[in-house]
């Protein structure tokens, strides 16, 4: 007899079928350079921690005080009894950091995106959005209700025919763009973008998830590594990647950011994020303000790593970044793939539809400064001799 959740086991049973469905691995250690993970120990060559500051002596340490001091969660929001004094602490000192106006804190990358959009665009309005744009931006726009109008992967000349045919249906426009794409390491040309939006009188955001701590002088992101400083209206930014905790962020001009505060509805219907996960950012932005040296050596190994990948015959894309993905093409080549190397100690997960397009997908590789020259070298044997193992090279 039919049963009302048959729908669902048909689908399950397509996304098995097509090499689709998501198998959690468990971790049982921090996301250090060997971490533990379905109880063995492996390479840690997929999280993003980008600069090993996940487990760093001085956040750990800034979490401990936080707890001691403030218990474990605010339970409140943040406008009406839970913003602490190291959330504004917080929100200075990444304004500082990356030399915007002010900044507001939210739970996470995701929420500042559904934070940031709907505000500033409505019914009436239109966002330009980049093909590749990060899942969350798109649920940004969607909520918004505004009309969404794709340009091509970073082209901003599409962007610009794209403007000039549509903008004069609507009241307001906003063009919007991941900075570093999460999933190809490839970064949108933001100089190019903000030129057609001052042609246009379009606001400009940018989501600076994989930019911060990577990017730019010192980790300061992609919007100075443009040298675009207080050209764009909202940098969208995340503390869960480089800064190795969790929490959003939107940085950006002072008019927009004090909007925020009284509009956003993860910032006025959710609570805050924890005093722990808050001073662990904190100092994070302090390492950070302090030395390039773990930027430095993170942008070392990428390259290193990079060139060696293709030394073996690997297709790594189109990333300028550390992100490093290897192109298999089938969805079940590449769990096969990511299974074997966790045969050999190394956690790298396959990525498939929908996280990226059907048939492009592929072994995501995140490097990291944490990683010594002889876990480099260990990965890139083990990726060869699979690779070779499984014809892909
Ligand atoms: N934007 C981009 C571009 C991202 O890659 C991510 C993380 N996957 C997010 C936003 C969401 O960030 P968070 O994990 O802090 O919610």
């Amino acid at each position: 007899m039919a049963d009302k959740f048959d729908f669902i086991r048909e689908d399950v049973a397509a996304m098995q079928e097509a090499g689709l469905f998501i198998h959690l691995r468990t971790i049982d250690s921090a996301p250090g350079a060997w971490m533990t993970v379905d109880g063995k120990k492996v390479l840690n060559l997929c999280t993003n921690n980008y600069l090993g500051l996940a487990d760093h002596p001085r956040l750990v340490q800034a979490a401990h005080e936080a707890l001691d001091r403030f218990g474990v969660g605010p339970t409140a929001v943040r406008s009406i009894a839970g913003t602490l004094s190291l959330h504004e602490e917080l929100e200075r000192k990444v304004a500082e950091f990356k030399g915007v106006e002010d900044a507001l804190y939210v739970q996470s990358g995701l929420c500042a995106n559904q934070a940031a959009i709907p505000p500033l665009v409505g019914r009436e309005d239109v966002v330009f959005s980049d093909r590749l744009n990060h899942a969350s931006i798109i649920d940004g726009c969607r909520l918004s209700r505004a009309k969404i109008i794709v340009y091509e992967h970073c082209d901003a000349a599409d962007l610009e025919a794209k403007v000039k045919e549509h903008l004069a249906d609507y009241h307001r426009g906003i063009v919007i763009s991941d900075g570093v794409f999460s999933m190809d390491g490839d970064v949108a040309p933001l100089d190019e973008i903000y030129a057609v939006a001052e042609r246009h009188g379009l606001m400009t955001m940018v989501d600076d998830a994989h930019g911060e701590g990577v990017l730019g002088r010192g980790g300061r992101g992609i919007v100075d590594h443009f040298g675009l400083h207080g050209k764009f209206d909202v940098e969208v930014g995340t503390f869960s990647k480089a800064f190795g905790v969790i929490g959003g962020v939107i940085a950006g001009k002072k008019v927009v950011v004090d909007y925020l505060r009284q509009k956003a509805r993860p910032f006025l219907f959710s609570n805050a994020v924890t005093a722990a996960d808050s001073a662990a950012s904190l100092a994070a932005v302090e390492v950070l303000s302090e030395s390039t040296e773990l930027v430095d050596r993170l942008w070392e190994n990428a390259r290193y790593f990079k060139d060696e990948m293709k030394g073996l015959g690997f297709d790594t894309g189109q990333s300028v970044t550390p992100i490093t993905p290897v192109m298999l093409g089938e969805a079940k080549v590449a769990q096969e793939f990511s299974r074997r190397l966790f045969d050999e100690d190394i956690f790298a997960m396959a990525i498939g539809f929908p996280t990226v397009a059907r048939g492009k997908a592929r072994i995501r590789v995140m490097i990291s400064a944490m990683l010594s020259r002889e876990d480099l070298d260990y990965g890139l044997e083990k990726f060869g001799a699979v690779g070779k193992e499984l014809g892909v090279i």
